[in-house]
């Protein structure tokens, strides 16, 4: 495994593996992610080995933008719209498969629907676009552990499952891009992320949230949505605003109560944008053996709030699910 500046040659060699069906993890604006090219079943196989991942957790594939996105699914107006708005950037659509659409059957675990995003990380944008393939590219983890926000957790995670890593420094949103079901008449956001419902519903108008579904229909309408995900090894206790002396304390805001083992406050001054970028880092960081527990201080549930207390709730979850990642 190799970490490497993402420089033209580098960039060479990266779509080098990827056109022979290999696997490289990049950098974007979200997460760092695996990418294979979507198009290759061989692929994309061999990124649910590398992440240990349950073949019925569908991928999304990227693209360099919407022009390209049309030859992958059946594109819609609300598409358009919110390509205009958010693309490239951190939300993905779900919509129908194109006629003919290469993507391979096992990328989208059979869905006849297919998970899309323009990424906006100069890296990402560049390697897409010299591969001339649209990369599926899950979260550069092994399945149900933290996500990636940097090159060094890339490696931590995956070590030799993957030979090459372009490092593009620190994420800098943070978070999953968002997942938006474009195929019904109203959207559906699957998945809360680095696209904000209100900013989504300001392009528009309102969507509806899944967890308004029964929770068998979420499950099959976004099979990647199971409980515990995200996770840490150490239990993670939800709203603290105390902590006991065997707890390491994830904070947020000016005012963090004291007595924990150790402390990472995701925004002293209460930015959630600045605690997005944090979480994943922050949460690897307290995940120690030391520490007996972390407790985590309430994070307004508002703006990228929503997508920081999803994963909070999941890496809290101890429900016995099979992880996915
Ligand atoms: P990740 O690759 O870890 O960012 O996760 C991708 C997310 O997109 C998971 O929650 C998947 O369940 C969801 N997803 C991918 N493809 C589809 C699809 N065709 N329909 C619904 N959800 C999808
Ligand atoms: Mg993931």
């Amino acid at each position: 495994m190799k970490i490497v500046a993402p420089t033209a040659s580098s960039i060479e060699d990266a779509v080098r593996l990827l056109r022979k069906g290999g696997l490289v993890a990049f950098p974007t604006e979200t997460v760092y992610g695996l990418g294979g090219d979507a198009t290759n079943e061989r692929a994309v196989v061999a990124i649910f080995e590398a992440k240990g991942r349950p073949r019925f957790n569908p991928l999304i594939a990227h693209v360099p933008g919407a022009a390209d996105a049309q030859r992958f699914v059946r594109w819609s107006a609300a598409a358009e719209r919110l390509a205009a708005a958010f693309w490239p950037g951190p939300l993905t659509f779900v919509l129908p498969r194109a006629e003919r659409s290469p993507i391979a059957l096992l990328a989208t675990a059979g869905l006849d629907t297919v998970a899309i995003r323009a990424p906006a990380h100069p890296v990402a944008q560049a390697l897409i676009r010299a591969a001339g393939l649209p990369l599926a590219a899950p979260s550069a983890n092994r399945s149900g552990a933290v996500s990636p926000t940097r090159a060094e957790h890339v490696a931590e995670s995956l070590g030799e499952r993957v030979s090459l890593i372009l490092d593009g420094g620190p994420c800098a949103v943070g978070v999953e891009s968002t997942v938006l079901d474009l195929t019904g008449a109203t959207p559906v956001l699957l998945r809360p992320g680095g696209a904000t419902r209100e900013a989504i519903e300001a392009v528009i108008g309102p969507i509806a949230l899944s967890t308004a579904l029964p929770m068998g229909d979420a499950a099959r309408s976004s099979p990647g949505q199971l409980e515990s995900h995200y996770a840490p090894s150490r239990p993670v206790r939800l709203e603290a605003t105390t902590v006991s002396a065997d707890e390491a304390l994830l904070a947020f805001g000016p005012h963090p109560p004291a007595g924990a083992v150790m402390t990472r406050n995701l925004s002293p001054t209460g930015d959630l944008a600045e605690a997005a970028a944090n979480l994943f880092a922050h949460m690897r960081a307290l995940d120690r053996p030391e520490v007996g527990r972390i407790a985590v201080m309430p994070v307004p549930h508002t703006g990228l709030g929503l997508a920081i207390n999803d994963r909070l709730r999941r890496a809290a979850a101890d429900d016995g699910a099979k992880r996915q990642g």
